[in-house]
């Protein structure tokens, strides 16, 4: 009898900052937002992995940038699927994915689920997936930990809806966002929320991860909604703050999220 060999996950830095994913089972890989062709082709060769496909949640370079290269290096790779969104343009997509679309992952017993997600990009898309080891989020530059990506494309509403949509995914979910964005994001946590508890806990964690050289990601969505205020814009306590920075910002959840979010676009650490 064979034994089903584990999936695993496997981040890949690039650039400053970023993570691009290798979702793992046996030898067959799949790459979530290859902005970079080279750290993922050293990473291939160091575990000894075929890449299978391509997965993409939205359009920016930094996530896109590896595609071609990686697709053109073989005959074999220029038949592989690159999954993507929809409403955002991207022209290696071959398998373009829209909300409650579903991607079968074969070459690694995958199943991904997608959510629409826009407000960075228009046309912004997440994958949910269970997982023997829970389940697990590839949000790209939506959420981050103890944070959220800037709204270039879509409205204030629009993106409080895409965390709204990603908040009610299960406590345990495992988030794998697309940078390494987290003690500037617990600054600025810290700052709408000086009196949160959880959230100086989680400052302690990540500043001796980061000492030690160690990533702060994947966090999971509970300890998100106890600690991110772009996911906890109902608090009493970020309403507070909102309305201390903008009057009127506690009057609704847009509000207070839009008072929250150009505070960031302007926070100097
Ligand atoms: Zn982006």
């Amino acid at each position: 009898m064979s034994v089903a060999e584990a999936l695993s996950i496997i981040a890949v830095p690039a650039f400053a900052d970023n993570y691009l994913w290798l979702i793992v089972r046996g030898r067959m890989a799949v790459a979530v937002d290859p902005g970079d062709a080279a750290p993922i082709e050293a990473a291939l060769a160091a575990h000894q992995l075929t890449l299978a496909a391509i997965v993409l949640t939205h359009h920016h370079r930094d996530h896109i940038g590896g595609v071609n290269a990686l697709r053109s290096a073989t005959p074999e790779r220029q038949r592989i699927p690159v999954y993507g969104p929809r409403h955002d343009p991207i022209a290696a997509v071959t398998v373009a994915l829209g909300q409650g679309d579903r991607v079968q992952l074969d070459a690694i017993e995958l199943e991904l689920e997608v959510l629409d997600v826009p407000g960075h990009t228009a046309g912004h898309i997440a994958y949910f997936g269970q997982t023997a080891d829970g389940p697990v989020l590839f949000c790209g530059d939506t959420l981050f930990a103890t944070g959220c990506g800037r709204i270039f494309e879509g409205t204030p509403t629009q993106m409080l809806a895409s965390l709204d949509r990603l908040a009610a995914l299960p406590p345990t979910t495992a988030i794998y966002c697309a940078h390494e964005y987290t003690l500037a994001n617990i600054h600025f946590a810290r700052a709408v929320e000086p009196d949160n508890l959880d959230l100086q806990a989680w400052e302690t964690i990540a500043v001796q991860r980061r000492a030690a050289g160690q990533s702060t990601v994947p966090t999971r969505m509970g300890h998100e909604l106890r600690t991110n205020p772009f996911l906890r814009s109902r608090s009493a306590a970020v309403r507070a703050a909102a309305e201390r920075r903008v009057s009127g910002a506690s009057a609704d959840a847009v509000a207070t999220f839009t008072a929250i979010r150009e505070w960031k676009n302007d926070f100097r650490a």
